[in-house]
């Protein structure tokens, strides 16, 4: 599990990091805001560890701006108790759980592993892009212009499902292999580019004018032509 900690006070990063180790992430920190943003929008992380009052740039924004851009990747936001008050205005920028400094830290290994299981931020709690949606219960993609739906594989439904999470970045064969297939071996790559197209039949299938576009050489990306 890959994790970025944004947070400024040396200390607390390197117990943090220290910590989120020894329980296998991989971590990447960052101690200011600027900082903190560029990594968030430049890799992919399964979740976000970000503290509020940080130099250059609050948490808060950084939350709004990642939301802004469709980045979806789960986000506890860490405040002291003085900023408790602030809480409203941080769900409403977009973070998905808090923890309130100083707190323990089974509390922080919990909320995280709460948000993992989640895999998704809070909100309508939908899975949606363009004009297509994953209905969960039922493990299906629907066409919400056409309303027709189709049946997914669990493979094909996790591919999707990663795609949408990271709606508007382009994701690499690798990124794909070791997220769907949790492996990462070059003899299975061709197994992704099997299932990708399995996917985009079934895109086709229901008449969504959401596709998987491959970009040559760099990966793929979900896009949504007209809608
Ligand atoms: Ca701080």
């Amino acid at each position: 599990m890959k994790l970025l900690l944004v947070e400024d006070e040396k200390r607390m990063v390197q117990a943090l990091s220290e910590l989120l180790r020894q329980e296998h992430y991989e971590v990447d920190a960052c101690t200011d805001g600027p900082s903190g943003l560029a990594a968030a929008e430049g890799n992919l992380y399964d979740v976000i560890v970000l503290d509020v009052m940080l130099p250059g740039m609050s948490g808060f924004e950084i939350a709004k701006s990642l939301r802004r851009q469709g980045i979806r990747t789960p986000i506890l936001m860490l405040t002291a108790k003085s900023e408790l008050d602030d809480t409203v205005e941080g769900l409403d920028s977009g973070a998905d759980d808090y923890l309130t400094k100083p707190f323990m830290a089974r509390e922080l290994l919990a909320r995280l592993r709460a948000l993992l299981r989640r895999n998704l931020p809070s909100g309508d709690g939908t899975l949606s892009f363009g004009d297509i949606a994953l209905d969960t219960n039922t493990v299906s993609l629907v066409c919400t212009a056409t309303s027709q739906r189709v049946r997914l594989s669990e493979k094909e439904y996790r591919i999707l499902e990663y795609f949408i999470v990271n709606q508007k970045r382009v994701l690499t064969r690798e990124q794909l292999a070791e997220k769907v297939w949790g492996f990462d071996s070059d003899a299975e790559y061709n197994n992704v580019e099997v299932y990708l197209s399995f996917t985009r039949k079934k895109l086709a299938f229901v008449g969504a004018k959401t596709s998987i576009k491959a970009l040559r050489g760099i990966g793929y990306e979900l896009r949504c032509e007209d809608v």
